[in-house]
């Protein structure tokens, strides 16, 4: 059987036939070489409008790679032509398969940005021996195809997380769909500021917007702005995940400022050596060593001990199922909090209490939309960003999130060639 039979059956063209299969060699390595030719009355189309357009004339022959076979290369080769449309003018024709002047074909580089998916990108890139451009260019066209295909009716339900990337103060907004049925990421805007969350609602759709039940976010001040104007229907939610990530912070201050202090007066600093994860985890994720630690630790009279109970005491809070008692227990806890006299505790009681009712929402939602959701998808966020290392700038680490994350359609062939 000849190779051309078998690329019949896993990729037949309309107005294109596979007319030769040979071997030649490309960049010093052996490789199959299809020759691609029209096929006789068959039609030429502009690369641009599409339509039906008179022959021009004949340009060079182009190269396109196709899914490699027994891991030989294998390259489509086909005499490019020109065709004169009555509106574009003299352009290049439309071939099938492949978009614009990319030199992968559109099989190729679905295989390539699936494997990516698994891989990681070089690791993709070394395994069917092509370049990380290439990943890089078909993950790219996949998630431009999913992004123009998605279907965004349904979402009812929201949470706006930030990131920090890169060297130095570098954010990132991201707006995830965190209904119980579809959970993806649905915008990535470079920065922080209300007018980058701004541009995620205006490109939403007012409709859209209108629709919204929940919207879960940190307390970011522009955020908390933008969303009441912009989704006044949805109740704002202060997710758990994010208000516990400041208390942690402030826990932090205060140990590092006390092992600072107790090593410029010459001791003690050993008591609090190796404790930052004791006084963060919760107490069900610490390992053995590290709860002998705490143990330890909990005997002294320190801020940073003080901090830690005030810390395990707000968790009593979540708990309660009476948003009434709940908002009890939390004034009750801040005025405690307050006599504590440490200073990023008392920060932190203040943005608390500015706000308080859309962190009760939290109680109204039946903790619906709490932290499991916006944890789970930050910290599947952050793994991303971590291998990111081989993303060079913004644009290709909102490609990659959008790839892992956006659950984005795919088009489609008959055969799956991976
Ligand atoms: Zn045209």
């Amino acid at each position: 059987m000849r190779i051309e039979t078998v690329l019949n059956h896993c990729y037949r063209h309309k107005s294109f036939v596979y007319s030769d299969c040979r071997w030649g060699r490309i960049g010093g390595k052996k490789a199959l070489i299809v020759d691609v030719v029209a096929r006789k009355n068959g039609l030429t189309e502009c690369s641009i409008c599409g339509k039906v357009a008179p022959l021009y004339d004949c340009l060079d022959e182009r190269r396109f790679d196709f899914v490699p076979l027994w891991n030989i290369p294998v390259y489509f080769q086909h005499w490019m032509r020109r065709v004169k449309c009555p509106e574009h003018g003299v352009r290049v024709e439309r071939v099938p398969w492949a978009d614009g002047k990319s030199h992968l074909t559109k099989p190729y580089v679905l295989f390539l940005s699936r494997w990516a998916r698994k891989l990681s990108w070089k690791e993709t890139a070394e395994s069917f021996g092509t370049t990380w451009d290439n990943v890089y260019h078909s993950v790219k066209e996949t998630v431009e195809y999913g992004l123009k295909n998605r279907n965004l009716e349904g979402v009812t339900a929201i949470g706006v997380d930030e990131l920090q990337y890169g060297k130095g103060q570098q954010y990132l907004t991201l707006v995830y769909q965190i209904d119980a049925a579809a959970r993806r990421l649905l915008f990535i805007g470079r920065e922080r500021k209300a007018k980058t969350l701004l541009r995620f609602f205006r490109d939403f759709g007012r409709e859209r917007c209108a629709r919204l039940q929940f919207v879960c976010s940190d307390m970011w001040k522009a955020y908390v702005k933008v969303i009441a104007k912009k989704a006044s229907n949805a109740l704002h939610i202060l997710d758990r995940f994010h208000i516990v990530q400041h208390l942690g912070k402030a826990i932090d201050k205060i140990r590092a400022e006390e092992v600072r202090s107790m090593a410029s007066k010459g001791y003690y600093a050993e008591i609090l050596k190796n404790t930052k994860y004791c006084f963060l985890k919760n107490e069900e994720n610490l390992t053995e060593k590290q709860r002998m630690k705490l143990d330890d630790v909990l005997q002294y009279d320190l801020k940073s001990v003080r901090a830690y109970l005030l810390k395990e005491s707000f968790q009593l809070f979540w708990a309660y199922t009476s948003p009434y008692w709940a908002e009890w227990y939390l004034q009750k806890w801040c005025a405690r909090a307050m006599r504590s006299r440490l200073e990023p505790i008392k920060d932190f009681v203040g943005m608390i209490r500015r706000h308080q009712p859309l962190i009760m929402n939290w109680f109204k939602a039946k903790k619906a939309y709490s932290s499991g959701v916006v944890e789970g998808l930050n910290r599947k966020i952050n793994l991303v960003t971590r291998k990111s290392y081989g993303f060079r700038s913004y644009e290709v680490l909102k490609i990659a999130l959008f790839h892992t994350m956006g659950d984005l359609p795919e088009p489609e062939f008959t055969h799956k060639f991976c």
